[in-house]
C-alpha cells in the first residue's frame, strides 16, 4: 500500500495561467474508508480541489506558513462549510504557525470571535508528530520572513517531504533526510541577485535533494513570470535521481 498526492496548485507566489497557488491533496486508503489531508490552501486552490476529491471529504489541513499564495483560499473554504446546502460541515483540524485563526479571520474580514472557530479547529505546529488517520506529520521550523514550517509526512512506512518555502537551511535537510519524494519549492533562478533566507533555486532544491538522500525530486512553487525548465535544468546538475516539475493534475504514488 501507498498513499498518493494530488497536485492541485504548484505556483509560486500567485495563482498562474496554468495553475492555482500552493495546494497539494494527500489521500491514503485506511480502515476501509479513504483519508484526506491539504497541505496549503493558496489563492485559487479551492476551486480546482472540486475536480480531484469533494471538499467536504478533507480531514485535516496543514498549512506551512501564512502568506497569501498558502492560506487564503481557506476563506472560500470556510463559506463552503459553513453554508453548504446539505449543512453545516462540522469543524476539522487546521494546523498553521501562531495567529493562523486571527490572521484567517481578519483576511475574510471576520470578527476574531467566533471568526473561522465554528468551521476549523485551529491547532499550532509544535514539531510533535500529528496523527490523522494514516498520516503521521512532523513540521520543522524553515528560514522564511514569517514563521514556516517543512512538512515531512509519512503513512505506511513511506515519506513525503514538502519544504514549504524556504532558503536552504538546516530544517530542510532534517525534514528531507531519507524521505522517498521531496516536494521542493524552487522560486529563484541561480544568477540572480537573490535575497538570503527566502527561496530555494532549482540548484538549491537539487542540493537539499542530494543531501537529503530522497529518492524523487518534485520542483514547484515556480512563479509564472520563470520558466520552469531552468528550475529543472539546474536541479539536474547536482541531483542524480528523478525530478519532475509540479503541475496541476499530476498524481504521485509515494
Ligand atoms: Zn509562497
Ligand atoms: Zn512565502
Amino acid at each position: 500500500m501507498t498513499f498518493r498526492m494530488t497536485v492541485i496548485g504548484c505556483s509560486g507566489s500567485y495563482p498562474g495561467p496554468e495553475s492555482p497557488a500552493s495546494s497539494y491533496l494527500l489521500e491514503c486508503a485506511h480502515e476501509g474508508r479513504t483519508w484526506r489531508i491539504l497541505m496549503d490552501l493558496g489563492s485559487g486552490a479551492l476551486g480546482v480541489l472540486h475536480r480531484y476529491a469533494d471538499p467536504l471529504q478533507i480531514d485535516a489541513v496543514f498549512l506551512s506558513h501564512l502568506h497569501a499564495d498558502h492560506c487564503l483560499d481557506l476563506c472560500g473554504y470556510y463559506v463552503l462549510r459553513r453554508y453548504h446546502p446539505t449543512g453545516h460541515a462540522g469543524r476539522i483540524p487546521v494546523w498553521g504557525p501562531h495567529g493562523t485563526a486571527d490572521r484567517m479571520a481578519r483576511a475574510y474580514d471576520l470578527p476574531l470571535d467566533p471568526g473561522m472557530h465554528e468551521e476549523f479547529d485551529f491547532r499550532i505546529h509544535d514539531g510533535l508528530p500529528v496523527q490523522v488517520g494514516p498520516f503521521s506529520v512532523v513540521t520543522t521550523p524553515v528560514v522564511h520572513p514569517v514563521e514556516a514550517y517543512a512538512l515531512r509526512v509519512t503513512a505506511e512506512g513511506r515519506t513525503l517531504t514538502f519544504s514549504g518555502d524556504t532558503g536552504p537551511c538546516r530544517g530542510l535537510d532534517e525534514a528531507a533526510a531519507g524521505a522517498d519524494l521531496l516536494l521542493a519549492e524552487a522560486a529563484f533562478m541561480e544568477g540572480k541577485d537573490n535575497p538570503p533566507d527566502l527561496h530555494l533555486t532549482g540548484r538549491e532544491a537539487g542540493e537539499a535533494a542530494t543531501k537529503a538522500g530522497v529518492g524523487r525530486l518534485v520542483l514547484t512553487h515556480v512563479p509564472a513570470w520563470h520558466d520552469p525548465k531552468v528550475a529543472l535544468e539546474e536541479a539536474a546538475d547536482v541531483y542524480d535521481g528523478p525530478i519532475d516539475l509540479a503541475h496541476t493534475g499530476a498524481v504521485y504514488k509515494i
